[in-house]
């Protein structure tokens, strides 16, 4: 569906993200999807759908917010080896896990954050300085774009993967999105092998600098989304 032509390499990432995957969930709780054909399909399948949004402006330096056990962002960066990543997670035993991934796969330029995307929207080493912001099942769009349109940069994009809600959400967020220096671009549908629920990737592009003001506190985005 994606056109893509794996390396032996690449393909031997995958599988190995997979055991550890399952190894893993087997002793915590990472992730609810636990069988070896959802973890392909729901997991790597749908984090790789990211590419057909990215096909004219490939990422050089993209974060992944709120990235669980590293989705999107680890299968894109097994893609793009080249691209500088950063994974985000409030959670300790997610980034601890991610950090288990990348020494074990052996990637390069990756930095893996315990922290909040509040936080990292108001430090100058991230602020406005990724051309994708990605992040899939984190917050409603209009919360969304507080945590990610601070972090990238002007002619940069975001990407948000979501559910059939994308339409209403997207609807809900044209003030917010604008107010952050945002401008949706578009409602991309996605359909995945055996997968009935409707999903669509939600690109933004970053047409101005975020005010300083956003991303507000901690906490303040989910509490009062902007309207
Ligand atoms: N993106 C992954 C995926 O699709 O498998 C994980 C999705 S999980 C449902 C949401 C993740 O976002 C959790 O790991 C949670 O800790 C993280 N998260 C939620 N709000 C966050 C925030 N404000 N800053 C950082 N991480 C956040």
């Amino acid at each position: 569906m994606l056109g893509l032509r794996l390396t032996d390499k690449q393909v031997a990432a995958f599988i190995r993200y997979e055991q550890e995957l399952l190894d893993w969930n087997s002793r915590m709780n990472l992730t609810a999807i636990r069988e070896v054909e959802a973890i392909r399909t729901k997991h790597f399948l749908d984090s790789l759908t990211c590419l057909l949004a990215m096909r004219d402006t490939p990422p050089q330096r993209l974060i992944d917010v709120g990235t669980g056990a590293g989705f999107p962002g680890i299968p894109l960066k097994i893609i793009f080896p080249n691209m500088r990543l950063t994974l985000v997670d409030s959670v300790g035993k997610k980034t601890g896990f991610c950090q288990h991934i990348v020494q074990t796969l052996g990637l390069n330029g990756v930095e893996i954050v315990t922290a909040r995307a509040e936080e990292m929207g108001q430090k100058s080493a991230h602020r406005q300085q990724y051309d994708w912001a990605v992040a899939r099942a984190v917050a409603p769009l209009n919360v969304l774009a507080e945590y990610l349109l601070p972090l990238v940069k002007l002619g940069g994009h975001v990407l948000a993967q979501k559910g059939e809600s994308a339409p209403a959400e997207a609807h809900v967020s044209d003030h917010p999105i604008h107010l952050l220096g945002g401008r949706l671009k578009q409602l991309i549908p996605i359909t995945l092998p055996g997968v009935v629920d409707e999903r669509f990737l939600v690109i933004i592009d970053k047409i101005a600098a975020t005010p300083p003001q956003y991303p507000r506190r901690v906490g303040v985005p989910t509490k009062t989304p902007l309207k």
